[in-house]
């Protein structure tokens, strides 16, 4: 079992569950990738014992929901939370497939009063602005609902349950839209959030909900999706699983391939729930047998494979005398990093764009996360593309500054060097 595991009955320690969270249905373990750090809880001097909780994702063989066998306690992984949305081209791009396809369904006018939980520092809900009548910004991270206070984003301080949603309908009214971007797998009980949205969305309103979708993450092998914070790993199974238990209907859906693949979910409360769009229905038929442990073979040996694989090239190339760094540190860097054993001694630094995290550490591996201008100062021969999610993007950005030397490396679907 488990390793760090204390105790007899695994069942019994807290933070622990192999029952399914969302129908009560067994569960299988599809990987256990051990113990690992908090994915974003970026050490200020390398450590060598730092502090490590189980990693290991299940599936619920009943409803299909995958799930982390053990959910580490809120306040512990959120209060020093460090993620601040980056400005991007593709980000801007999909805020705007977002609020097409939004409007196409008469979600989104002129008339909506929109309300983002887990907005972060705002971004979409700036995007969003001048497109409709209000936007509110939800959000428990303190230095980043302050930041999006101070950038002209109204945006509440609080974890987004039942209480705080009566809180903010009785000062500003109900609203029409309710968005969940990426963060709906970051609570062990979803549902309460759900118990939230029914006191603030209006009857006839829209719920979306964004997440990375498990069927992309399986079939590419992006393991590295998998870290504390993403407590589900989502499908359209899951989802509806979980909002018809609270009285809505998953009414569409629609898939990006941003981020390695995300799925769009519509979802309005059942009365209005209306009939389910043919997309949806075609994309659910894609599903297939994921609540089978048969359907994760491929998935788990690919892992194996890729983790050999670019244990191999790196050692290969460092041989030569060729200097790698990684590029971008992301949560998923985290998970990466560790789960491959590629520490500060092979991969010493990581770049990122990101202000906050520069001059800080990669839990447990110790990479030292540099800037984009000190990179490009003295550029690596090799850069393992951790943020693998923005791939051209990134290469056309360091190109342009005048770096034509530096080649990205891919951790999956295969290993492999970048063509640009
Ligand atoms: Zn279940």
């Amino acid at each position: 079992m488990t390793s760090g595991m204390t105790g007899n009955n695994p069942t019994r320690q807290e933070g622990w569950q192999f029952d399914c969270r969302v129908c009560g249905g067994e569960t299988f373990c599809v990987i256990d990738l051990g113990n690992h750090p908090f994915a974003n809880a970026l050490l200020s001097a390398p450590e060598n014992h730092v502090k490590r909780y189980p990693l290991a994702l299940h599936v619920c063989a009943s409803c299909a929901t995958a799930q982390l066998s053990y959910c580490a306690n809120d306040h512990e992984l959120y209060d020093d939370y460090l993620y601040i949305t980056p400005r991007s081209d593709s980000l801007t791009v999909h805020y705007a497939h977002i609020a097409d396809f939004l409007a196409s369904r008469g979600a989104l006018g002129p008339h909506t009063r929109v309300a983002e939980i887990g907005s972060n520092i705002g971004r979409l809900l700036e995007f969003l602005q001048p497109r409709v009548a209000s936007i509110l910004g939800i959000d428990p991270a303190a230095n980043v609902a302050q930041m999006a206070n101070e950038a002209g984003i109204p945006t509440v301080n609080a974890f987004f349950n039942r209480e705080s949603a009566i809180d903010i309908r009785e000062r500003e009214g109900q609203k029409d839209l309710m968005l969940a971007r990426h963060c709906f797998a970051h609570n062990e009980k979803p549902w309460l959030m759900l118990e939230g949205v029914r006191e603030l969305l209006a009857p006839e309103g829209t719920l979306l909900i964004e997440n990375a979708y498990f069927l992309d993450t399986v079939a590419r092998g992006e393991f590295d999706q998998i870290y504390h914070e993403h407590m589900y790993y989502h499908t359209l199974r899951s989802i509806s699983a979980i909002v018809e238990r609270q009285g809505m209907t998953l009414v569409d859906a629609y898939h990006s391939d941003i981020h390695g693949g995300t799925m769009v979910y519509i979802i309005r409360f059942a009365e209005a729930a209306g009939p389910i769009s043919p997309r949806l229905q075609e994309l659910l038929a894609k599903e297939g047998d994921m609540h089978r442990p048969a359907f994760y073979t491929a998935f788990t040996r690919q892992i194996e494979q890729n983790k050999v694989d670019l244990n191999t090239l790196l050692d290969g190339l460092l041989v030569q005398g060729q200097r790698i760094h990684a590029y971008g540190a992301s949560a998923k860097s985290t998970t990466l990093l560790n789960y491959y054993g590629l520490d500060a001694q092979r991969i010493p630094c990581v770049v990122d764009s990101t202000p906050e995290k520069q001059g800080k550490y990669i839990p447990q591996v110790n990479c030292r996360i540099i800037s984009e201008e000190a990179a490009l100062a003295d550029p690596a021969d090799y850069y393992l593309l951790t943020i693998w999610n923005y791939k051209d993007e990134v290469i056309r950005k360091v190109r342009s500054r005048g770096n034509q030397h530096s080649r990205f490396i891919l951790p999956h679907p295969e290993v492999q060097i970048a063509d640009a």
